[in-house]
């Protein structure tokens, strides 16, 4: 009787083992899972400065597995959410819009304002170190893309007809952002 207990115990831990270790030393895992290439230098609302830290590349796989079609579609596949249905366009709560990929810091609720677009507005994002552009002349037109430094997440165009004192509109779409509320 106790060599058969003995027995599953021993059966059981080597499962237990065999599982972890599976997750753990995978090749196939750490390939497609979340790789580290290089640093950015990001502001932090919650330190209130500077951070470095470790750019964020995943699979698509990966991307779909953490984010709603929409989500997905938008930040991934370059995609725009329509007008007038988003989660945060007509927010007027004080707080962070992070990166919906990986929390990212983008925008403050003090410098969103009312555009008329149906799309959440910001004259200018927390930190210029904190987003990215690059030129889009998908849609036949020349627009410049803004994009998560962190992640490379699309999050929408920025257009030279916004208000003072920048005279820039940040047009984002909700689906690629996260709102936290001021506490
Ligand atoms: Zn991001």
């Amino acid at each position: 009787m106790k060599s058969i207990a003995r027995l599953l115990f021993l059966f059981l831990i080597s499962t237990v083992i065999a599982c972890t270790s599976g997750t753990t030393k995978s090749p196939d895992a750490a390939s497609s899972g979340s790789t580290i290439s290089g640093k950015v230098k990001l502001y932090s609302a919650a330190t209130k400065g500077f951070i470095m830290s470790d750019k964020i590349v995943k699979s698509p796989e990966e991307w779909r597995k953490q984010l709603t079609p929409e989500q997905y579609h938008v930040t991934r596949e370059q995609g725009t959410e329509q007008a007038f249905t988003g989660a945060t366009w007509n927010n007027h709560e004080n707080g962070t819009y992070l990166c919906v990929c990986c929390g990212n810091d983008l925008y403050r609720s003090e410098h969103k304002y009312e555009s008329g677009t149906g799309w959440p507005s910001f004259w200018q994002p927390i930190a210029p170190e904190n987003i990215s552009t690059r030129a889009d002349n998908s849609l036949f037109s020349k627009r410049t893309e803004v994009i998560c430094s962190r992640c490379d997440a699309h999050l929408g165009h920025v257009f030279e007809d916004g208000p003072k004192p920048t005279g820039l509109r940040y047009c984002m779409n909700s689906a690629a952002m996260k709102f936290v509320k001021s506490p």
